[in-house]
């Protein structure tokens, strides 16, 4: 393989198709060519990865390692102390970068800045696009968005100007295509806080979606962990053409594994059939491995990357890159969990959905399944972009079939939106005609941001309720998800079926088989689409004010907006320490039954806009969670009133009055998202410890970060011993635990804390628990939190 400068590529094929008056909005600050950018820290440190993975390799007695092991590996903080094994060893990593979006950032960095840190340890960067609505176009939607938005927004602003953190403001795209276009690297190991950071593996990174704490760890020099994750291989053969494009690599594969196939796994390709793909287009596979639960996907090092790099003002990354290129390979020989092959020369177009993502029909199957379901044969909103599908070639490619109608003289039948990456490619498709021509069909940019894919959609085209099926070039398709209307079936499909079938107006279409009717009445077959991976003039930057500094050095002159009176952001309070001694005097407040996801302990939905405000978001404490002295949920007495309450007021009643309490929880307390909030709340709330019996990893650690215990009954059967209104007279074994004494029962996992309890009526009994705390996480209870063992 070559990994020379990419050389020109074919004609601007649209010159002379006149964009409409949208051209004017990027003049004034636009600049020719993408300038070389500093490079200096986007370029992974390559050789202490090959250096640290030389001692990991040792370990292992040299046995061949598959790509995702070699960068996770070469990333451990201690690359000699742990002999990794795939889906047991918990590896404790030293992400090389950071990105946030702009509903995640919020308490992200609130928490960040507890660590009294002056800047991130690892460069860091803040995307402002999933607060941005989509509805009548680009302006005047922005305009709204900021004015709606303006206090979350100066708020992140002035923090990444205070941190050194990069900050893409409104209207400069969507968090995964910027950094695919300015910070993924082959080889980086990055953590995003939204769950499509995985797009970046397009360019051989390991880029994971995690919630805020983990983000935190990054930036505040925490090592983070993370369970050695298995590995699928995919193996690409053959070449993709047609009608056929790279999303339905994974819309195939989605089908196939479901949406929970991916679990614990890295996705990684190989195989001869990739080098035969474009850059861009494995990032729109990468970034949909989301939706079959992997922990990310990514690809070798290969040729396409190197050129995507050069064009988007890298080239010194790709000479780095190249020159460790068989770092950024599997080893020969290496094994992975799962193999599954796909020929990307038979491989046929995809729509999936409607309501789930792994729901996948081939194309030429589709019409029947129409017919079948009795659905309305009608598309009545395509719409392409995201930060799925809205590289360069995937809007060459649809203008193509675009271009075709308009020479045919129609436009499309469907509403047809446009939701252009990030401000580079919107410029760079103003320039090159593609945007002039996707509007002579009728389409309409919407702003460079999330919109309509998250959710901030206005639709003016619907009657409230009505049934109808919309194709999008997304990824994610769960009901309510675009227009918050459960009646819309959100199919998705490539960029290419959307216009097309958009063009026709039926969901029926197949532009393999069927053809559309002209202006004049006649039949016409659109031809296959057809596009340049990349622009051969080059990308432009558009409007160079959206563009932050290739290096931006923190200020810690700059004050940090927050409205005291605000009811969305509130500066946070370190937490105080931990006990010296024995906890004395902790009440049960509340005994839970069943299920106790984070969604119990902290809800989202109309929650979220409380995101970066710890006190309002805690009265949504735990009212998802049934309380099994009274089968009632989000409802507990309170001991000392005799009343009955909701768990967050009786919560905050018992810390007025300087009583900790705690809550008894069942079995897998915690499972689901990462989300920091539900252990957040609960310290918040006067809770020091909780007893389960047994919890879900993830949060467990997060309950640990924010100095709260979590203990395991030794026997789960004493669950049925405990109730709310009793109380831990004290505990025996803290003591010995917060001063590093060993306990009388340590194992290498933990050890063992006896609490002493009372119930109401005076009677008194003991339970055994177990705790699994490491030193490093004792520290932190110590000192109240994890932040606050960093700040030292
Ligand atoms: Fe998430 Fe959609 Fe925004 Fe991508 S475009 S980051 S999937 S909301």
């Amino acid at each position: 393989m070559s990994f020379l400068k990419p050389l020109a590529h074919t004609s601007r094929r649209w010159a002379g198709s006149s964009p409409s008056g949208l051209l004017t909005r990027s003049l004034a600050s636009t600049a020719s060519t993408v300038p070389t950018k500093n490079c200096t820290r986007i370029t992974p440190p390559y050789a202490k990865l090959v250096s640290n993975l030389e001692k990991v390799k040792r370990v292992l007695d040299h046995r061949p390692l598959t790509l995702s092991e070699k960068i996770l590996y070469s990333h451990l903080t201690e690359p000699e102390e742990v002999k990794p094994v795939r889906g047991q060893t918990y590896l404790k990593l030293s992400p090389d970068r950071v990105a946030m979006q702009d509903a995640s950032a919020q308490m992200a960095i609130l928490q960040f800045m507890l660590a009294g840190m002056p800047t991130t340890a690892v460069p860091t960067s803040i995307h402002c696009d999933h607060l941005i609505v989509g509805h009548k176009g680009a302006d005047q939607d922005l305009v709204n968005s900021i004015e709606n938005n303006k206090e979350i927004f100066n708020f992140l602003q002035s923090a990444a100007e205070k941190y050194g953190m990069s900050f893409w403001k409104p209207g400069s795209g969507i968090i995964h295509q910027i950094v695919l276009e300015n910070y993924a690297a082959p080889g980086l190991l990055m953590l995003g806080t939204d769950s499509h950071t995985p797009n970046a593996g397009g360019l051989g990174s390991i880029a994971i979606g995690v919630g805020g704490a983990d983000a935190v760890d990054a930036m505040a020099n925490i090592p983070w962990e993370l369970k050695a994750p298995e590995v699928i291989g995919i193996k690409l053969t053959g070449k993709l053409n047609g009608w056929t494009s790279p999303k339905d690599v994974i819309l195939h594969i989605a089908g196939k594994l479901t949406v929970r196939g991916g679990t614990g796994h890295i996705i990684e390709y190989f195989g001869p059939g990739i080098e035969t793909l474009s850059c861009t287009g494995m990032g729109t596979i990468c970034n949909m491995g989301a939706e079959v639960g992997a922990t990310t996907s990514l690809f070798p090092f290969v040729p396409s990357m190197a050129s995507y790099l050069h064009a988007t003002g890298r080239g010194p990354v790709a000479e780095a890159a190249r020159q460790h290129a068989q770092f950024l390979q599997a080893d020969a020989g290496a094994v992975y969990d799962k193999v599954i092959e796909v020929n990307l020369s038979t491989l046929e177009p995809h729509i999936n959905g409607p309501f789930t993502p792994d729901l996948a029909t081939p194309l030429s199957k589709f019409a029947d399944v129409v017919r079948q379901n009795g659905w309305k044969d009608e598309v009545k909103v395509g719409l392409i972009g995201s930060c799925t599908n809205s590289s360069y070639e995937d809007m060459d490619r649809v203008t193509s079939l675009a271009k075709q109608a308009v020479e045919k003289g129609i436009k499309s039948k469907a509403g047809f939106f446009i939701t252009p990456g990030s401000e580079q490619i919107r410029a760079t498709i103003e320039r090159d005609g593609q945007t002039g021509v996707l509007e002579q069909v009728g389409g309409v940019v919407l702003a460079n941001a999330c919109g309509p894919c998250i959710g901030q959609w206005t639709r003016d085209d619907l009657n409230e309720k009505e049934e109808n099926a919309i194709l999008t070039s997304f990824n994610r398709n769960f009901k309510n998800r675009n227009d918050g209307n459960a009646t819309t079936m959100n199919f998705l499909t490539s960029p290419e079926l959307v216009t097309a079938m958009s063009l026709s107006g039926k969901l029926t279409f197949n532009p393999m088989t069927d053809p559309l009717v002209d202006a004049s009445g006649n039949e016409f077959m659109l031809q296959p689409p057809y596009g340049d991976n990349l622009p051969l003039n080059g990308f432009i930057p558009g409007n160079l004010s959206y563009t932050p500094p290739d290096v931006s050095e923190p200020n810690g002159a700059i004050e940090i907006n927050v409205d005291p009176k605000s009811s969305r952001l509130q500066v946070l309070e370190p937490f105080g320490p931990g006990p010296e001694g024995e906890f004395e005097d902790l009440q049960v407040m509340l005994k839970v039954k069943g299920k106790c996801t984070t969604d119990h302990i902290s809800a989202a939905g109309p929650w979220l806009k409380y995101k970066g405000h710890l006190e309002n978001i805690a009265h949504n404490t735990l009212n998802g969670a049934l309380n099994a002295d009274n089968e009632k949920v989000n409802v507990v007495q309170n001991v000392f009133t005799g009343k009955e309450g909701a768990i967050h007021e009786v919560g905050r009643d018992y810390q007025k009055l300087g009583k900790p309490w705690i809550v008894v929880t069942d079995h897998n307390y915690g499972e689901g998202s990462a989300r920091e909030h539900a252990a957040l709340q609960m310290r918040y709330l006067g809770c020091p410890l909780i007893l389960a019996r047994s919890f879900a990893r993830i949060h467990q650690t997060n309950l640990k970060k924010q100095g709260v215990l979590p203990l395991t009954f030794a026997d789960p059967a004493d669950w049925d011993r405990m109730h709310g209104g009793d109380v831990i007279e004290s505990t025996v074994g803290v003591a010995d635990l917060v001063a590093g004494r060993p306990g009388k029962n340590d194992t290498p996992e933990g050890g063992e804390i006896t609490l002493k309890v009372r119930r109401p009526n005076g009677e008194r009994y003991e339970i055994k628990a177990l705790h699994t705390m490491s030193k490093d996480q004792v520290e932190w209870f110590k000192k109240g939190s994890a932040l606050n063992a960093a700040r030292g």
